[in-house]
This record gives structure tokens, sequence and C-alpha cells, in this order.
């Protein structure tokens, strides 16, 4: 590559990932996946790599990303709270574990888990839960203590009143707390987040720590930052005093005495990752022993002593069987791929979501074809592509009538979705039900969408007139 050339796609490069940067950090609604993400980066850093005279002082790759909102009171983490440098091959760990060896002789690891949500920092005097902030950009986070109080594994008072303990951990959204709350948000007609880890920082970085408490979070603590009144000299020490202060540690590791026993841990967590039921987005092998991560000390980025490990999105190839159109709560018919069933990171894959009509002409989606699904670190599979027709298939046509109630279907100038028409369509009762008790119709007190929805399920209420009839 020519220099003028390199320097203008690095610009572009650094436009783009500054644009991602700003969706995931700051809005919490990324537009692309992480290994997307993560190939521009690597674009750029070979880029810069080659042409050392293009590296910017401004370059992402010079950052480390996630700066502090103006809506929190800034937080300057005493400790650095540092990132982890990531491997995408098992040849890079190995070559991880040669630098680490070279520098402190003979070293043992622990794997564990990296789970998917926002860093945080809890700080805790005489056993009291006194700070809560996020990581930000590792120098200058966020203070969030009020929405830290609010989840329930998070502990306001230590079993041990230590004078002093900062730790690090990840708050999290476990996937049913993420389907319970997707649910609700579509309901009340409001755009669900994208994945988990989008729904925990969302919810995180509330105003309003009612809404944080409503949403249900978690945490996993995995690292003590600061310490008096302790004397711990091991990582997996740390864990185990950690769980016995009455925090949540990662529940399972590993201690590795070999890099060959550690990637064979990182590929065991692998082939689970899909059915933990949290979002892990990756594995990280860390050197055990305190004393030598002293003596390895950081680059200018990351720890030496540790590496993250990202799974490559998982992709395998299935006969789309049939496509079921169901009819959602507002009138939104969405169709969805029933597939010979197929195994991706560790769960049985047999749907996966459709979209909508443009999603399925665009990728000239039939019934028979053989297809190539993915299950990235998100939870939820897709279709990436179409390898084959299968013989006399035709294009997949939407229905022209309503599955629930056979009412005539539309779709709006410029929108996806198509709809049922009919304002008494079955399928959007508990939806119509929510609007007419709302202060905006009715204004019926003690009739939320939790009790409208026990009522709908008993089959109790099947019409706004049916709530006038109700005896108690
Ligand atoms: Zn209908």
């Amino acid at each position: 590559m020519e220099i003028a050339e390199a320097e203008k796609l690095a610009a572009d490069l650094r436009r783009q990932i500054a644009y991602h940067n700003r969706k995931y950090y700051i809005e919490d609604s990324p537009e692309i996946e992480d290994y997307e993400y993560d190939g521009l980066y690597r674009k750029l850093e070979s880029i810069e790599a080659e042409f050392p005279q293009l590296v910017t002082p401004d370059s992402p790759t010079q950052r480390v990303g996630g700066a502090a909102l103006a809506k929190f009171s800034p937080v300057t983490h005493t400790v650095q709270m540092e990132s982890l440098h990531d491997s995408f091959s098992e040849q890079e760990l190995a070559d991880f574990d040669r630098r680490v060896r070279a520098a402190a002789g003979s070293a043992e690891y622990i794997v564990e888990p990296k789970f998917d949500g926002l860093s945080v920092s809890l700080e805790y005097r005489d056993g009291v839960l006194s700070r809560g902030s996020t990581r930000g950009d590792g120098f200058v986070g966020e203070d969030i203590t009020d929405n830290i109080r609010t989840i329930r594994t998070v502990p306001k008072k230590l079993k041990r009143p230590l004078p002093f303990i900062e730790v690090r951990g990840e708050v999290y959204m476990s996937h049913e707390s993420f389907a319970r709350l997707s649910e609700k948000q579509e309901l009340e007609g409001e755009k669900p987040f994208k994945n988990p880890r989008n729904a925990a920082a969302g919810s995180l970085r509330q105003k309003d720590s009612k809404i944080t408490a409503s949403r249900k979070l978690d945490i996993f603590v995995f690292n003590i930052q600061q310490i008096t009144g302790a004397d711990i000299n091991y990582h997996d020490e740390a864990l185990d005093f950690l769980r016995g202060l009455g925090f949540t540690v990662s529940p399972f590791y590993k201690k590795c005495r070999t890099i060959g026993e550690a990637i064979e841990e990182v590929r065991r967590i692998g082939e689970m990752r899909g059915s933990l039921g949290y979002s892990i987005d990756g594995a990280v092998i860390k050197v055990n022993s305190f004393a030598q991560r002293t003596a390895l000390g950081s680059t200018a980025k990351f720890p030496k002593w540790a590496e993250a490990f990202k799974y490559p999105p998982e992709e395998k190839s299935t006969v789309l069987k049939s496509i079921e159109i169901n009819v959602g709560r507002t009138g939104v018919l969405t169709p969805t791929g029933v597939f010979s069933p197929v195994t991706l990171a560790g769960t049985t894959v047999s749907r996966a979501t459709l979209h909508n009509e443009d999603f399925i002409k665009e990728k000239d989606i039939r019934i028979g074809d053989t297809v190539v699904l993915r299950k990235a670190g998100e939870i939820i599979p897709e279709v990436v592509s179409v390898v084959s027709h299968a013989e006399g298939s035709k294009p997949y046509k939407m229905p022209d009538v309503c599955p629930s109630c056979g009412a005539k279907v539309m779709r709006e100038a410029g929108e996806a979705a198509t709809r049922c028409t009919n304002a008494e369509c079955p399928a959007q009762l508990l939806r119509h039900l929510i609007h007419f008790c709302s202060r905006d119709a009715m204004d019926i007190d003690g009739l939320g969408p939790a009790v409208l929805r026990r009522l709908t399920d008993a089959g109790f209420v099947k019409s706004p007139a049916d709530l006038y009839s109700l005896t108690a």
C-alpha cells in the first residue's frame, strides 16, 4: 500500500470507529456487532503498525475509549481500571504465554469467563458501601452510587468490616431479566434495547435510580483494586476472599499450570457460552501471582499479565423448514424462520426471526432454502445468508390477512412493518387495554399492565367493556 492511500484509509477508519464508539459508549445503541467493530479496529492498528508516521494522538488506538457522561459527577480512579488486550486465535494466547515466561520464568494461570456488561468500581469504608462508579475511560468514571445501591447482588455491608476495599466488577442483565424488560418495553411502545449489555449500561446510567431498581441488574465481582487490612497474594485467593466478604464472584474459574491447560479451558468455556443465562464476550487468562503481575507491569494500554480471548461468531448451515407469522401486541406481523435444529454456541437453535418483508426480500429467503445461521455475542441467532434455494422454490410472500383475526393487513409507505388493521384484533387486546386504562384515556386506577396481563391470560377480559363487569 502507498502511504497516500494508507493515510486516506486510516482517516476513514478513525471516522468510522469514532462514530461507533459514540453509539456504543455514549448512546448504548450500537449499530454493528462487536466482531465487526474489532475488524475495523484491527485494520487501523495494522495500518498504523506499517506506517507509524500516520499515528495521530487522537487516534482511537491511542485512547482507551468510553468518555464519561456529563450527567453524573466524575470519579477519578486511584487505581486505573485497565482494559485487556484481545486475542482472536490460540496462537496469540501461546504468544502471550511466551512473553510471560520470558519475563517471569514460570507462571500459573487462572482462566475465567469475561462477562459482557458494564465495568464498575465499588468502594467500602469500614465494611459499608461508600461509592460506586463506572469505569469511564479507565481514569475517570461517573458516580452512580445511588443506582449501584439498587442492585440486589451488591452487598451494602460486608461480612467483615475492613477499613477500606475497592473492588471491580461487571454489572450485567441476565437473559431472563432482559426478556422480561424487552416484553414490557414493547408493550409500552418503547424501543427495546439491542442486547443485555446495552440494557445493563442504559439501566445503570439512569438519572432516576427507581428505574435502575426496576431493571433487575446483577454483578460479578472479579478483582480487588485496593485493600487495607488484609494481605492477599494470589488471584484465586482474592476470589475466595471476596466471596467470603459477601460478593458474588464468577461461578466458575480454573487454575492452570500450563498454557495448554488454559487453552483447553478457554475452549470449554466457548462450547458452553450460549447456555449460561448471562452473556459473556470471551474468556480471560490471568497470571495468578500478584508479585509476578507487579513484575510484569503494563504497556501504555494493557496489563501484560492478562489476555482476553474473543470467540469468533459461530455459523452453521441448515434448512429453513417453514416460516411462521406471529402477530405481536402492537399488531405487527413478524415472520419467524423454523429450521432443522443446529447447535450454536452451546445451545440448540431451531428458530430465528426474519424481521420483516424487506429482510426476506433482500436476502431472497424461501422455504426449503439452505441458509447460514449465526450466533455472535448476542443471545439471538440470525440468518446471515442463503446458500442455495431448493428446486422449484418460489419467492416468499407475506400473508394478506392477519393470522390471528383474518382482517386485512397493510404496510404503510416508508415502514418496514406489516400490520393488522383490525382495532379489535385479539392479538392486540392487551395493548388496547393498557392504553384504555391509561391516564391518557380512561384513567382507571389499579389496572396496570401486570394486572391486565393476568386478566387477559386467564381469559377474564376479552374487550374493554369486560373491565366494567369484573367482580372482585
Ligand atoms: Zn389481527
